[in-house]
């Protein structure tokens, strides 16, 4: 038993996840913070079950996709098999696919507009559910981007309490492509903070040890644990 569980901490970690776990180990010590206080999603969004059986099995159970019908798709017949899988829905969520959404995932980073939080009220009420809420903000205030603006947020995440009923757990932001990373997860950290929020979903591949530093609690990495996406 023992030589066992050496061998699968040690021999057959699939490589990414190997530097992956060893580089969040040394940011959370240099941050002076437990591991435990920081979750790593392994997105495995355009990855197939191939890939992701050996992360499975190398003992990761917390997953992000990025849509509802591939995750669709691929989890129910892994989850049937690998009990205890968590999977997190971190892109964006169209007002249809909510029924799906709150009935597969664990967790959903995107709340982000009022007709979103009206539909999730609907399935909360409807379904014996209640996937982990984030809003997402748009800190870079990109036209093309997803998330709340900063100047709204106050506003949205106590509507999505108040009008709502909706438990927001925490924040998640993407920082512009090409920028520094670290005043987008300041900003994301000031204003969980005085909304009493105490999750913060950021950093990827290129900027998680930048976002375990600034408080990250939800660290979302794909390429560098499944390689890179065709
Ligand atoms: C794809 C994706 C990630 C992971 O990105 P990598 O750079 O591959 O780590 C994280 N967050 C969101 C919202 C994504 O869509």
């Amino acid at each position: 038993m023992v030589s066992e569980n050496a061998s699968s901490l040690t021999g057959h970690l699939p490589n990414g996840l190997a530097v992956v776990e060893e580089a969040v180990a040394r940011a959370c010590m240099e941050a002076r913070r437990d591991r435990a206080s920081v979750t790593l999603i392994a997105v495995s969004k355009t990855f197939g079950a191939e890939a992701i059986e050996p992360v499975i099995a190398s003992g990761q159970r917390v997953f992000g996709e990025n849509r509802v019908q591939e995750a669709k798709a691929k989890w129910p017949a892994l989850m049937s098999v690998h009990p205890g899988i968590s999977l997190h829905l971190i892109g964006p969520l169209q007002s249809n696919k909510t029924k799906e959404a709150v009935a597969l995932f664990d967790a959903i980073h995107s709340v982000d507009r009022p007709s979103l939080c009206e539909a999730l009220a609907k399935e909360f009420r409807s379904q014996a559910r209640r996937p982990q809420l984030f809003v997402q903000l748009n800190t870079g205030e990109e036209p093309q981007k997803a998330g709340v603006a900063p100047s709204e947020a106050d506003s949205f995440i106590a509507s999505c309490r108040d009008e709502y009923g909706l438990p927001i757990s925490g924040l998640m932001c993407i920082p512009p492509v090409n920028k520094a990373p670290a005043p987008h997860f300041a900003l994301t950290a000031k204003i969980a903070a005085r909304n009493g929020l105490k999750n913060l979903s950021m950093g990827m591949s290129a900027d998680f040890a930048v976002a375990i530093q600034m408080g990250a609690t939800h660290i979302r990495v794909g390429s560098a644990i499944f390689g890179h996406r065709g």
